[in-house]
């Protein structure tokens, strides 16, 4: 990849970026952070590959042929290092921080700028944390060091403070549709908002959504839980069937299912549905379910939420939500 093009809701930070180089006022340490599926990964290495670019064209991007510019398409250039968490631990550790530091104790192979990238920065771990903070007390000249992460509360408050910080931005959703449009002409209009409102407007993440499976996975899960409150489908068959879907949110899912439906007891218009493609059915739940109750299910949800980070066994969690599913509508059904 070579970074030449800018993501078209990126064009402040970007100008945040190069104002750092053209009023010669570059940070040690940057700390990039926004939501899931913004492009912040990108953005960064993008402002690295121009920071090392040996000459860098009109519009401030990477030539993408000079020596440096080859190294970099490589992987293999000097001055460039790139820290993520290492599998299976998925944290950052200090062995990690301790080789990169090494590497920055010598000099620099181009005489430009260093640049190091610690992506997911919030999941090093204590000693890693305060290996680094160290450093930051003591930073390498022309050397700049970006964190990233969609988690910034999880960075120690001594890291945050030495760092200054760009948040990156949701972009606005005209915005969004037009670059998903681009990067997949054969999907609808529908199933772009729909990914997009599926992915909390976050674009990249909206284009995995339309590029995987998950469209479908989250229609099929829907169906599902309609059939549960039409005593259609068994709440245990269903959470059987459900605890096989890794790598999917089906309680966030249900979450804006829960929280459309509300939004049907006051006056609403599909456009700020979290669901819109969902409006008709979702719009019946309401007439049959009351608020109280639906507060009461949307309190286990997010108590379920909580409780999968921690627990192995989701099939309980999942059938404990689908009975309490079920019976809210049966409920109604006997009462009318
Ligand atoms: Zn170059």
């Amino acid at each position: 990849m070579t970074y030449s093009v800018m993501l078209p809701w990126q064009t402040a930070e970007w100008e945040h970026l190069m104002a750092y180089v053209q009023q010669d006022r570059m940070p040690h340490a940057l700390l990039v952070y926004g939501q899931q599926g913004l492009g912040k990964q990108y953005l960064v290495q993008r402002f690295a590959h121009f920071l090392l670019c040996l000459a860098p064209d009109k519009k401030n991007a990477a030539c993408g042929h000079c020596p440096s510019c080859l190294l970099m398409q490589a992987h293999t250039h000097p001055d460039f290092y790139f820290l993520a968490p290492i599998e299976p631990s998925e944290i950052i550790s200090i062995e990690q921080i301790r080789v990169l530091l090494q590497g920055l104790s010598l000099t620099s192979h181009f005489n430009l700028y260093r640049v190091i990238i610690v992506n997911q920065a919030h999941t090093m771990n204590t000693n890693a944390a305060n290996a680094f903070l160290k450093y930051l007390e003591e930073p390498v000249e022309r050397t700049l060091i970006v964190l990233i992460t969609d988690q910034y509360t999880r960075l120690p408050a001594t890291i945050i403070s030495r760092c200054q910080k760009l948040p990156v931005m949701v972009p606005a959703n005209k915005q969004s549709v037009s670059w998903l449009h681009l990067q997949k002409s054969e999907a609808t209009v529908g199933d772009i908002q729909t990914c997009l409102s599926l992915a909390n407007n976050a674009p990249y993440t909206a284009l995995t959504y339309l590029t995987d499976n998950t469209l479908s996975l989250r229609n099929a899960c829907y169906k599902e839980w309609l059939a549960v409150a039409k005593q259609q489908q068994h709440p245990i068959i269903v959470a059987e069937q459900w605890i096989k879907l890794t790598n999917v949110t089906i309680v966030a899912w249900m979450v804006s299912w829960v929280i459309d439906i509300t939004k049907f007891h006051f006056t609403i218009t599909p456009q700020h549905l979290f669901n819109p493609d969902l409006n008709n059915s979702l719009q019946a739940f309401a007439k049959q379910l009351e608020l109280k109750e639906l507060i009461m299910f949307y309190d286990l949800l997010l108590i379920s939420q909580q409780r999968m980070v921690t627990q192995i066994n989701n099939q309980s969690i999942y059938e404990e939500i689908l009975i309490a599913w079920l019976n809210l509508n049966s409920a109604k059904k006997h009462d009318s």
